[in-house]
């Protein structure tokens, strides 16, 4: 498929809640597409709703966005400012034979409905009842009764080549005479938003599946407005892991509840991707500028797409590990300052050491918050071996101290110059355990718990590395004094 050029697209949420992963999906599809054609990624806040529209959600909507990366061109658009065009437009369909003033009643509308319904037929406007002889409406409008504008469905069959879906066709005949300004002046969301697309000079809509129901009378509006279509693209639902369309019940679905849960923005960005996109072949993890390079409408899938939390914390795994330590240095610190562990100035004073430590410990992690907890051993003065490890040591306290002295002896006696020499300490340490008659684990594993307060950590030498010679003979020295039967 071609792309228009010049390629203009726009993500345009209704801010009543915070921004959610379908969303932030469909946001993301249009940023990669205009971020890799040079083309511009619009922003349109659709606030015409005031009831339900909120300026804490328009501000979540940016926060989402900004943490993402998604960075809009040209101003924001607020749809509600844009009202005076909306009417405007209106009025151009009336005038130009494509709408018709409809002054029923409600009251009368629901009689309508109801008669339907008892003889069990589809309820439609019947366009040949509101439409009123010429001196009947001439009448009603000179007594200032109160009408909407309803568009005037035309014969025949509207389609268009989705970018996703392929051709997708709706006879006319199905859809009904619709209201496109209320009595009170507002328009319908169908009537704003192709207002609003015209006027912004969008060239290409990509947004979610259950929009493709409004994609016919969209373009029914623009052909009566004598405007050129954009391209349509209309992305797939996600599902949960149990299949059901995603909601609340699986879970966090806000990109705020994943950013607070230590998932990093590049990877949140990656995952999302993947949501009803596939760059084919089995490659999923990329960074940024490749999920830019890779990014093509043919990789687009029909299927629903399956949000699986299990992955997105892989994923961010991955980007943990591959992510220059400039990216991920920012969030590890806001954990690490927030649980206490060490203040930021601390860390600053040194950064090589610090640098060192998340390299470390970042390709064992999945989350931010494993790097913090897993960091807390070496940011400490002290640290308190939990119980049921402690017992583990001290059921047999002889092998326990055997192990530890002996440990201790060997870093004691290590030079200065080896200590940052793994394969040295690691000799150094084995040989010890050698001389008690121990398998090398046998030594390392206590030693690792009186350390790092946990059974798994780094190599055992990077850890003692990491700690450096006075705190490491102090936590071994604490763990001997507290063995039972200690001198
Ligand atoms: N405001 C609509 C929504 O949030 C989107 C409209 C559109 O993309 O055309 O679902």
């Amino acid at each position: 498929m071609i792309l228009p050029s010049p390629l203009r697209v726009r993500f345009a949420p209704s801010p009543t809640g915070y921004l959610h992963v379908g969303g932030a999906r469909t946001a993301l599809f249009n940023w990669l597409l205009a971020r890799k054609h040079g083309g511009q990624f619009l922003l349109r806040i659709e606030d015409t709703d005031k009831a339900r529209s909120t300026d804490d959600s328009t501000r979540a909507i940016f926060e989402g966005m900004t943490w993402l990366g998604l960075d809009w061109d040209e101003d924001v658009v607020y749809q509600g400012a844009n009202l005076l065009r909306h009417q405007a437009d209106a009025y151009r369909l009336l005038e130009t034979g494509h709408a018709y003033r409809d002054f029923t009643s409600p009251a009368q509308l629901e009689a309508w409905r109801a008669e339907a319904e008892a003889a069990k037929l589809p309820f439609k406007v019947d366009r040949a009842k509101v439409i009123l002889p010429r001196d009947v409406e001439a009448a009603k409008l000179a007594a200032g009764e109160p009408f909407a504008i309803r568009f005037k469905v035309p014969d025949g069959t509207t389609e268009w080549m989705d970018l996703v879906h392929g051709r997708i066709a709706f006879p006319n005949k199905d859809i009904e005479d619709f209201v496109i300004l209320r009595s009170d002046g507002t328009p319908l969301y169908n009537h704003a938003v192709v207002s609003d697309d015209i006027a912004m000079g969008v060239t290409l809509v990509m947004r979610g599946d259950d929009h493709i129901s409004n994609t016919p009378k969209q373009i029914l509006i623009y052909e009566a407005l004598g405007a050129r279509l954009p391209v349509f693209g209309h992305l797939p639902m996600i599902h949960g892991t149990d299949g059901k369309k995603l909601s609340k019940r699986h879970g966090a679905t806000a990109v705020a509840d994943w950013q607070h849960q230590g998932i990093l923005p590049s990877a949140m960005v990656n995952f999302l991707a993947l949501l009803g996109w596939s760059p084919g072949g089995d490659l999923e993890v990329m960074l940024r500028d490749e999920l830019i390079g890779r990014f093509d409408p043919d990789g687009l899938l029909k299927k629903a797409a399956v949000f699986d939390p299990k992955k997105l914390e892989w994923m961010n795994g991955q980007h943990l590990s591959r992510l220059p330590i400039a990216e991920v240095e920012p969030p590890v610190t806001r954990g690490i300052v927030a649980a206490g562990f060490a203040s930021e100035a601390e860390l600053a004073a040194r950064r090589d050491w610090y640098h060192r430590l998340l390299d470390l410990l970042r390709v064992r992690a999945r989350t931010v918050d494993d790097i913090v907890r897993q960091a807390e051993p070496y940011l400490r003065a002290e640290i308190a071996v939990p119980d049921d490890l402690w017992a583990g040591l001290a059921k047999d306290a002889e092998a326990t101290r055997s192990a530890l002295t002996a440990a201790r002896g060997a870093l004691v006696a290590l030079p200065d110059a080896q200590w940052h020499d793994g394969a040295a300490m690691e000799a150094a340490l084995r040989a010890a355990a050698e001389g008690i008659g121990l398998a090398a684990g046998k030594l390392f594993t206590p030693l690792r718990t009186v350390l790092t307060g946990s059974k798994v950590s780094p190599g055992i030498t990077d850890v003692v590395a990491m700690l450096g010679r006075d705190r490491s003979l102090a936590r071994v020295d604490a763990a001997l004094a507290r063995l039972p039967g200690a001198p």
